[in-house]
């Protein structure tokens, strides 16, 4: 049997207990792995001067697979977001957020199954700001003021590039995504209407690459009545395709339509690295209290196990998780209705019952 080779970064915050309760599950399904553990975060900064630490990035490019834990961005400290660095330095340019409704999750609405392909380095991420009252600032506002644009003085200012490259790449993911995953439609988000010049070009960009899938259905929708058109019925929706902004927005409402966080995985894939991570933060005001729900992190793990080509263990652990929560016994507070709160299991205690599920 091959043994994988996989990076395995446990995050800070609630990061380590959920990593540890989901590394215990993928080894309870008998597939073989080699774990390279490597530490980023707010916690390394001290030892090595920077919260991404080159040999967290040399690990991920020797596996190509990482499996993550959530990670805190400290507010203010100057050094940016750990998680936009990865996807920045690995080019992992797609933002995979898979949302399903497993029966027994406390939700309204059944039978969600849709996938939102989110464009991960442009956009308003591409991080081209300007302060207020800064100099640059005065320059771009001086510069606008040529071409007859007024902008007031006391503005800051973010820029938001979308390019043909980004939007074909991303659009043809899903399309791919699509076909490979015997998915019906694909949905482009946009705001063409306001931005004709970015969203616009992402939206020309999308109904030209419909032309080279005619096996898969194609329609776009203006992101505002997209919102509304998800919360009334999200039943008829498959693959998302959205540039960045609208797909993390989109992300958080789809995965607060089928539970919460604590059940939404998600992946950032380039062309040929993949890393896994749920689509949650740190949640540090959980940290070490063995409460937050792992499945988040263990759906993101079954990604990463059909992503590996180990669909049947991928099958089994997804089955599992499914049964627990159906049976709603051994699930963390946030999959307990109202009033029964003092029933939730803890972390640790769902990873049990998930692997005695699975033998
Ligand atoms: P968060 O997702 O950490 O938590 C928001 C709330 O959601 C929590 O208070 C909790 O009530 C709930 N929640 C989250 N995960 C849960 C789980 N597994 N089980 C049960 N409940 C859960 O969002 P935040 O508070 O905005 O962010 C905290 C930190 O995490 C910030 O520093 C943020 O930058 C970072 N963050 C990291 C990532 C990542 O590593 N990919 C993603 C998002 C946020």
């Amino acid at each position: 049997m091959e043994t994988h080779n996989i990076t395995l970064i446990p995050g800070d915050g609630i990061g380590p207990e959920l990593t540890e309760a989901t590394r215990r599950v993928l080894e309870a399904t008998g597939i073989k792995f080699r774990w390279e553990i490597v530490h980023a975060g707010t916690d390394v900064m001290a030892e090595y001067g920077t919260p991404l630490p080159p040999l967290v990035l040399a690990s991920i490019k020797r596996n190509k697979v990482a499996l993550k834990g959530p990670i805190t961005t400290p507010v203010g400290s100057g050094f940016r977001s750990v998680n936009v660095a990865l996807r920045k330095e690995l080019e992992l340019f797609c933002c995979l957020r898979p949302c399903k409704s497993y029966a027994g999750t406390p939700t309204p609405y059944n039978n969600v199954d849709l996938v939102i392909v989110r464009e991960n380095m442009e956009d308003l991420y591409a991080g081209i700001e300007y302060e207020k009252g800064s100099e640059k600032v005065s320059k771009l506002i001086s510069f606008l003021k040529e071409q007859g644009t007024t902008v007031r003085p006391d503005s800051g200012i973010s820029i938001k590039p979308l390019s043909e490259f980004g939007c074909r790449r991303i659009v043809r993911f899903a399309f791919e995504y699509a076909r490979a995953h015997k998915r019906r439609k694909v949905t482009a988000v946009h705001k063409a209407n306001i931005m004709k010049f970015s969203d616009g070009l992402f939206l020309a960009v999308a109904r030209d690459t419909a032309k080279d899938y005619p096996d898969i259905e194609f329609e776009d929708r203006i992101v505002d009545n997209m919102s509304m058109q998800l919360v009334k019925k999200p039943q008829q929706f498959d693959v998302l395709v959205c540039p960045n902004l609208y797909g993390d927005i989109l992300s958080d409402l789809c995965a607060g339509l089928v539970g919460g966080l604590g059940v939404a995985p998600g992946a950032n894939l380039g062309d040929d690295i993949a890393l896994f991570e749920p689509t949650h933060g740190s949640a540090p005001k959980y940290k070490g209290l063995n409460k937050a729900n792992p499945m988040a992190m263990m759906l993101s793990a079954v990604l990463m196990l059909r992503h590996i080509n180990e669909s049947a263990a991928a099958d089994r652990m997804e089955k599992a998780i499914e049964s627990i929560i159906g049976e709603g016994k051994y699930v963390t507070y946030d999959l307990k209705p109202d009033g029964e709160q003092g029933n939730a299991v803890g972390t640790s205690q769902v990873a049990d019952a998930i692997i005695s599920r699975m033998i």
